[in-house]
């Protein structure tokens, strides 16, 4: 006895069988029963949605010698027996994409005159119609406008968007759902059931989850992990090859915590797997898109986590980091592909993505140093020691001011060696500052202008030059910049202007 693929021994035959889809059913339900049925419907959605499927159980209840209720098919009577096996003469299923297919439209438009041989209705089932040549879509559309009493055309599509308009006009359309994650589930388990075979749930979750609402997908790995005789979740992941998702919420995690070191550990560790680091990226970016779209559409998308620390990271990562992240590792997605140096590649974007949080921190410190510098407290910062030289002779110099500071200060003299030396004359000692006016806000400054002052014997007097917003590397020279990259020893990456 042969093997019956799952997807052909449970494709369902009445439309009481139907899993999902409640939209389209009940609505050819009612049309069927009020004998309203239009002669053109487009039934549209991803594959393995059951658009053929529910196709040939309107064919069967518009010929059922035997209908039920008005609107189900008996599957007992000749007609109905027929058209389960594909062999009713009434009942034309045409694949519009197979070379055949513009033949077999030719041949239908010739013979839609005449009368059903056997049953009530000739039905016309037509798949991938987007396929359709322009000539075969033409001369389908004068079908399509006034269709014979006894012929209905049902046009199934992956892709409606390719249609003719003229084509879509005339069609009543019935959108295909992708199967919710539950439903799927259930239907596999109930399947599994029926098939005496024991399965852990959670085995069927990854398995609906890896279909992404494709109920002939689901099937077909359902049939895989039985030859395989998968019991568990992690048969699943061993048997089909998949990552571990638990894998791939872990270097989620990481990336959302910008833990550099963990990074390249976990990094390593994959490497002495040997795992398709490709493959894997391709998941995290599938699982950070769906944490960014119930970020950004919340209540909109459910969130699947179940890992607590993800999920508090959920809550605290910004749409606007999800979006950062995101973007990086698409650009690095294309360059692993080609690169001949994966693994190189592959630290190097979580090295990326880990050092971009280091702007994080920074912003907090600059928002510290503004607080420290309003409540007029000293910010300590380690003290440059050095060995105390003999007194220099004494000069009367701007580098010879900052000298002397340094030994008396040091984040004074941070602070003032990165400033432009100031224009000393006979009358004051004048500083042109560009751009970086909150120097003037600064409780610094009282203090060096005392300094200043007592040194030169001469007034401080401080211009600023432009307002314009300074460059990152305007930025990067500036004292208080400077003196934070140089006690943290970090780099400057990017600058974030803040409102005011
Ligand atoms: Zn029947």
């Amino acid at each position: 006895m042969s093997y019956l693929v799952l997807a052909r021994k449970y494709r369902p035959q009445r439309f009481s069988e139907v899993v999902g889809q409640s939209h389209v059913v009940k609505t050819l339900i009612n049309a069927l029963k009020l004998g309203k049925l239009t002669h053109a419907l487009l039934f549209s959605g991803i594959k393995g949605t059951g658009k053929t499927t529910i196709a040939r159980i309107v064919a069967k209840a518009l010929n059922c010698l035997n209908l039920q209720e008005g609107y189900e098919p008996c599957n007992e009577c000749q007609n109905c027996l027929e058209i389960n096996k594909g062999i009713f003469v009434d009942v034309l299923e045409i694949d519009a994409a197979s070379n055949r297919g513009i033949d077999q439209v030719r041949e239908l438009i010739e013979n839609l005159k005449y009368a059903p041989a056997k049953g009530r209705a000739k039905v016309y089932i037509i798949d991938e119609a987007h396929m359709l040549t322009k000539e075969a879509a033409n001369a389908l559309l004068k079908s399509l406008e006034e269709p014979p009493a006894h012929v209905y055309f049902i046009l199934a599509t992956t892709e409606p968007n390719k249609l003719p308009p003229t084509i879509l006009s005339r069609c009543q359309r019935y959108d295909f759902r992708r199967l919710d994650l539950k439903t799927m589930v259930q239907f596999l388990k109930s399947i599994c059931e029926r098939e005496n075979y024991d399965i852990e749930t959670s085995a069927l979750e990854l398995i609906a989850r890896e279909a992404q609402g494709s109920m002939r997908d689901a099937l077909s790995l359902l049939d895989q992990a039985m030859a395989y005789g998968v019991r568990t979740k992690e048969d699943v992941l061993s048997a089909l090859g998949w990552h571990e998702e638990s894998l791939v919420e872990e270097l989620v995690q990481i990336l959302l915590e910008r833990d550099l070191k963990k990074a390249l550990s976990l990094s390593k560790s994959l490497y002495e797997r040997g795992l398709d680091l490709i493959y894997l990226m391709e998941k995290v970016v599938e699982y950070l898109r769906n944490l960014f779209l119930a970020k950004a559409l919340p209540g909109e998308t459910p969130l699947h986590i179940e890992n607590p620390e993800l999920k508090e990271l959920f809550v605290t990562t910004s749409q606007e980091d999800f979006l950062v992240i995101l973007q990086t590792l698409l650009r690095d997605l294309e360059v692993l592909k080609r690169t001949p140096y994966p693994q190189l590649q592959f630290e190097l974007t979580l090295a990326k993505i880990c050092e971009y949080e280091k702007l994080v921190p920074l912003r907090e410190i600059l928002q510290k140093l503004e607080e420290f510098s309003k409540s007029g407290e000293a910010i300590l910062l380690p003290q440059k020691v050095e060995a105390q030289k003999e007194e220099p002779v004494f000069l009367k110099s701007w580098p010879d001011f900052l000298e002397k500071l340094q030994k008396e200060s040091f984040t004074l003299y941070t602070l003032l060696s990165h400033l432009p030396e100031p224009e000393i004359n006979s009358q004051e000692v004048k500083l042109k500052l560009k751009g970086n006016e909150e120097f003037l806000k600064s409780t610094y400054l009282p203090i060096l202008k005392e300094k200043i002052e007592k040194y030169f014997g001469k007034p401080l007097n401080i211009q600023v030059e432009s307002q314009r917003r300074s460059t990152l590397d305007e930025i990067k020279e500036r004292p208080e910049v400077k003196l934070i990259a140089q006690t943290f020893s970090a780099k400057i990456v990017n600058i974030q202007y803040t409102k005011e």
